[in-house]
């Protein structure tokens, strides 16, 4: 893999950066292959890297029926933190979090990690009780968490109107918690992953498994059919339709998640705050742009669309916590298709289908957790066991009831 460096750049800048080599390679599908991978999101890039990486597999593919990242993994507010409840989830969540934090130099691909801060605001004196206890459970989890005061709360967000509808009574904020750039995290994994001869396979839907005395051999894709040993999918919002396909059925509902844009302004927030009453999260990108969403849309789509009703919510959300904000105009907005599971943790692990693996399930928050999806779905699928740090998520929990409920930490509805 080409480096990148100072040096290297300079040096192609006199070139008027012509040499440049592609950034991944473009290949045509072969006949078989040791592992394919459906989904070049995140988490199926991530999970093709560390297979090739980790585990010193050679010939694996990855197949992605519309264009790399442009999935959720491209749409999402890039909101990256570990600040969750239950042990399972912060060991998992955390060491994600820890890989992010090495992540540019493991790529060689600057992901533009900002550990700004990730501000929970509380609207009631019991929702701040509730939140001490979060906090004590992160902290006992290892975790950076601290409580603030609405004075703290105003000096960290000076803009930020504490008297809103439901005043602020405080809140907590993880440090290391902050944003990083989603383009760059999958445009990472992919030159990475094809510089280790990964075949990523752009414009090649999966419409079907091929399934023998239980064990899967292959793919039908738009581009013939496939052969494979062992087959993953990480497919965000299309799980239970590849589960069909499969033979077997997963508790996932799919539904549209917005995002909006203003206009670029100069940098006035630096930190990444979030409010489960007013129900809205916001933060400003580098290149000045407030970002900002809320819950998802109630209803079930594939659409990649997304209601008016919920975007003018979201935004009198925003206004009504920096009325400052009111004279912005907005300039996008789009949405992703989100698979949420009951108890909102992700369904990570084997499937009734032999040798067919899932990552999925990872709803209105699977961004943050794309290096340890990837490293733990490698280890699972290349040992055919699950990695001790996500053993809990697996698809059995639905029958044994031994939920790992988070909806509480995901800080807007769904
Ligand atoms: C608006 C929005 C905001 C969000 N904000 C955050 C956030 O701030 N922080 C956070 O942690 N998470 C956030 N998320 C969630 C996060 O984006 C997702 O959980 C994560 O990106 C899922 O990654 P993935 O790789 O599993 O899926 P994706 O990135 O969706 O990739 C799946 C890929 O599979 C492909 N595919 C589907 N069906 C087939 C098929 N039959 N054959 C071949 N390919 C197929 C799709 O085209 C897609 O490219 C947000 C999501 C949205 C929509």
């Amino acid at each position: 893999m080409k480096g990148y460096s100072f040096l290297s750049l300079a040096r192609h800048a006199l070139g008027g950066h012509k040499g440049w080599p592609v950034v991944w390679r473009s290949p045509e599908p072969k006949k078989n292959y040791d592992v394919v991978i459906i989904g070049a999101g995140g988490h199926g890039l991530a999970t093709a890297y560390y297979l090739a990486k980790n585990h010193r597999m050679k010939n694996i593919a990855v197949l992605e029926k519309g264009w790399l990242g442009g999935g959720n993994t491209g749409r999402n507010t890039q909101i990256t933190r570990s600040n969750y409840y239950w042990p399972q989830s912060a060991a998992f969540f955390d060491h994600s979090l820890k890989l992010y934090e090495g992540l540019s130099r493991e790529l060689n691909f600057n992901v533009m990690l900002s550990q700004r801060g990730l501000l929970n605001l509380a609207h009631s004196h019991h929702e701040l009780e509730v939140m001490r206890r979060w906090a004590n459970a992160i902290q006992i989890n290892k975790i950076d968490a601290e409580v603030l005061t609405p004075i703290e709360v105003k000096k960290l967000v000076p803009l930020i109107n504490l008297d809103c509808r439901f005043p602020v009574h405080g809140g907590f904020i993880q440090h290391r918690g902050g944003i990083s750039r989603h383009d760059a995290v999958v445009w990472g994994y992919a030159r990475a992953a094809s510089a280790y001869g990964v075949d990523i396979i752009q414009q090649c839907e999966v419409s079907g498994f091929n399934i023998r005395s239980g064990r899967v051999t292959g793919v039908n894709t738009t581009r013939g059919t496939i052969g494979a040993d062992k087959i993953g999918i990480a497919v965000a919002g299309h799980t239970s339709e590849l589960a069909r396909m499969a033979g077997f059925r997963v508790p996932v509902t799919s539904m549209p998640l917005q995002a909006m844009v203003s206009e670029p302004i100069k940098p006035c927030l630096n930190t990444v705050v979030m409010s489960p009453v007013i129900h809205m999260y916001v933060s400003q990108s580098d290149r000045g742009e407030l970002v900002f969403g809320g819950g998802a849309d109630v209803y079930n789509s594939y659409a990649q669309r997304g209601g008016i009703p919920l975007l003018q919510e979201i935004t009198a959300s925003l206004v009504e916590l920096f009325p400052a904000f009111s004279r912005l105009r907005l300039m996008r907005q789009w949405a992703g298709i989100v698979d949420i599971t009951p108890d909102t943790s992700p369904l990570m692990g084997r499937t009734p289908v032999q040798n067919l693996y899932i990552s999925g399930g990872w709803g209105t928050g699977g961004y943050k957790a794309i290096p340890a999806g990837g490293d733990t779905m490698a280890y699972t699928i290349a040992n055919d066991r699950p990695h001790p740090l996500i053993e809990d998520f697996s698809l059995e929990r639905f029958e044994s009831g031994a939920l790992i409920d988070e909806g509480a930490a995901s800080g807007v509805s769904h």
